[in-house]
């Protein structure tokens, strides 16, 4: 936050106007005492010179009006001059006797006697005893620059003017003492604004403090600081400020406290879920991706983070992020290789505020491979099962066409064409049960009646039943255990897979071939081995000889009468048994499938 410039802070403001304020009443009250003194003073002084003026006019016009014998009696200007000496004082300069002629006929300065018996020259002299009644003016002196006041007064007798009196008087020591005073003033405020300043300084900062308290926690909260408290200084509008300010930083500790806890439980339950989670901002941006997510989609938090959307799904060639906001149902994602199927489910939902303004978008992603592989199967072996069947099928329908039509009357034909409809129909017969047997292992709608048997006899009768009928130039070679090897098995179902083994060995080994048989034992199981030295299959797909319908080489295969399902119910019963089961070969060299199955050598004990 910025700081507040030292003059725009209230606490100077606060000072600044009490400043102002002092200074304007201090100015006002000063102007009106210093004008109201002004105006007593000097009519302090004019009375004062006014009353002294009306007791020398009385003095003066007795000595003009006195019968005066010329011998004995000092002269009028003598007796003039002695009323005015009698009547000088410190604040009068001069005092003049003017007569009805307009003459000096004395003056109280005695430096200054020559001018009796003339004119006056001076003008405001002349002005004031022309006017003949009272006048007075104030001037400033030309020589000393002092202020100088003067009055005149007729002299009257009888009503009949007889002569003027004219003052002149120091009215200059009055202004001096109204600056005197003005001074003491100034002086006054000069000390009662420091003191008010100093006071001011105090009040402001009881006034600013709290507020700047205030304001310091207002910038620790928004760092995330709640444990700080604003001081209560007193009860007033500030105080009850400070405790409403307390109060709401509770009140937003609480509510950051339980969001952040709502935060967390939020993140637990996104880090948990096995389903992927993605959160975008209103562009389509990445702003929150779980764990999930990111293993499925390969990829890490730092590559996925801001990036758009579209560019993290690969959708960037099919869709717009305006166009996955409208999306309701669910897209498959196909990230499958040739090795391996992996297919994402995923579910769009636009999170909205009321007014329908989009702010972002949350994309769910499922795992969906396992279903979608499920699927796949179900279907492959729906259209495998109906092909096995239609093939039979429409073979024995142009059969029994041909024999309706006539060729059952034909001794020669219509046994070789019942032939063919009775061998189609015994190898649908063979693929029906072969299909329900498996169909039981799927829904472990089996029972295994097991019993415990010596394998090598039990193996040995099995290729004996081979050898004796077989039909073609094969040698067997059988390298079976010397000891006795005592297993658990369900010998019907053990024949069944070791019937197939053997006749798929027939089936693809030339004339003058050899056909192996080998059982070692291991500590906790026996191995079995059955190869032969025929046409060998194809590396590609020694793995898929376990799956259902699967033929290396469909047309031969058929034309043998296989369906391909012998290995995979081989497969589903020897898992029964807890056995494992593979194939080894080599294209023209030969094929060699191997089992095993759990062996505990304990038993032997048991049965001796
Ligand atoms: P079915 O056993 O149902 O009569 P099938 O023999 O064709 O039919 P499987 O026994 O499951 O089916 O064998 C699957 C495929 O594996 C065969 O079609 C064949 O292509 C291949 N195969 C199995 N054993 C051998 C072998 N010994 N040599 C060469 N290919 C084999
Ligand atoms: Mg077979």
């Amino acid at each position: 936050m910025q700081k507040v410039g030292i003059f725009r802070s209230i606490h100077v403001k606060f000072i600044l106007i009490y400043v102002m304020l002092i200074i304007i009443a201090m100015q006002i009250i000063g102007l009106y005492f210093a004008k109201e003194l002004e105006k007593t003073l000097k009519t302090n002084f004019t009375t004062s010179i006014e009353d002294r003026m009306n007791l020398l006019e009385f003095s003066v016009r007795e000595e003009i009006t006195k019968e005066r014998n010329e011998q004995d009696d000092p002269t009028l200007e003598q007796s003039l001059r002695t009323v005015l000496f009698g009547f000088s004082a410190e604040d009068i300069i001069e005092i003049l006797v003017i007569d009805s002629n307009k003459k000096i006929r004395a003056t109280s300065d005695s430096t200054n006697q020559q001018i009796v018996g003339q004119r006056p020259m001076d003008d405001i002299v002349k002005k004031s005893i022309t006017s003949e009644s009272t006048f007075e003016s104030t001037y400033v002196d030309r020589n000393s620059g002092k202020r100088i006041w003067v009055s005149t007064k007729p002299i009257m007798s009888d009503d009949i003017l007889i002569g003027t009196l004219y003052v002149k008087s120091n009215i200059e020591k009055i202004f001096n003492q109204i600056d005197e005073i003005n001074h003491i003033l100034a002086g006054g405020t000069v000390v009662s604004l420091t003191i008010t300043i100093i006071i001011g300084i105090f009040i402001a900062q009881t006034m600013t403090r709290p507020i700047s308290d205030m304001r310091r926690q207002a910038q620790a909260m928004a760092k995330g600081n709640f444990s700080r408290k604003v001081r209560v200084y007193g009860n007033d509008e500030l105080g009850q400020l400070a405790i409403a300010f307390n109060h709401l930083t509770n009140q937003l500790q609480e509510s950051q406290s339980s969001t952040e806890s709502e935060r967390r439980k939020l993140a637990s339950v996104l880090e948990n879920m096995t389903d992927g989670v993605i959160a975008t901002d209103r562009k389509g941006r990445v702003s929150l991706i779980n764990d999930s997510a990111l293993l499925m989609l390969r990829t890490s938090r730092d590559l996925a983070l801001n990036r758009p959307i579209i560019n993290i799904l690969g959708f960037e060639n099919e869709y717009t992020f305006e166009d996955l906001i409208q999306i309701k149902d669910s897209i498959a994602l196909d990230f499958s290789t040739r090795e391996q199927p992996y297919i994402l489910r995923v579910n769009f939902s636009v999170t909205q505020r009321e007014t329908g303004f989009v702010n972002g978008l949350i994309v769910v992603m499922h795992d969906n491979t396992e279903q979608e592989k499920i699927d796949m199967e179900r279907r492959e072996f729906v259209s495998n099962v109906s092909h096995e069947l239609r093939t039979p099928l429409t073979t024995m329908r142009s059969y029994l066409e041909a024999l309706a039509e006539g060729a059952w009357k034909n001794e020669d034909i219509a046994p070789t064409f019942l032939r063919v409809t009775q061998t189609e129909t015994e190898r649908m017969i063979r693929l029906v049960n072969d299909l329900l047997k498996l169909s039981r292992m799927d829904s472990r709608d089996y029972d295994l009646s097991l019993e415990v048997i010596e394998f090598n006899r039990f193996f040995n009768g099995i290729i004996d039943r081979f050898e004796f009928s077989k039909s073609q130039d094969v040698q067997f070679k059988r390298e079976l255990h010397s000891n006795d090897l005592l297993v658990e098995i369900d010998t019907d179902k053990m024949t069944q897979v070791i019937d197939n083994i053997i006749s798929n060995a027939l089936k693809y080994s030339p004339d003058g071939g050899t056909i192996r048989f080998k059982v070692r034992a291991f500590d906790d199981h026996i191995n079995v081995m059955i190869s032969d030295d025929g046409m060998g299959i194809p590396k590609a797909n020694l793995k898929r000889i376990f799956e259902r319908f699967y033929r290396a080489d469909r047309a031969r295969s058929r034309a043998m009468g296989g369906t391909g399902l012998g290995l995979a119910i081989a497969r589903e019963m020897i898992l029964a048994h807890g056995g494992e089961i593979w194939a080894e070969s080599e294209e023209g060299k030969g094929t060699t499938i191997y089992f095993t199955l759990p062996y505990d050598l304990e038993m032997d004990g048991e049965w001796e």
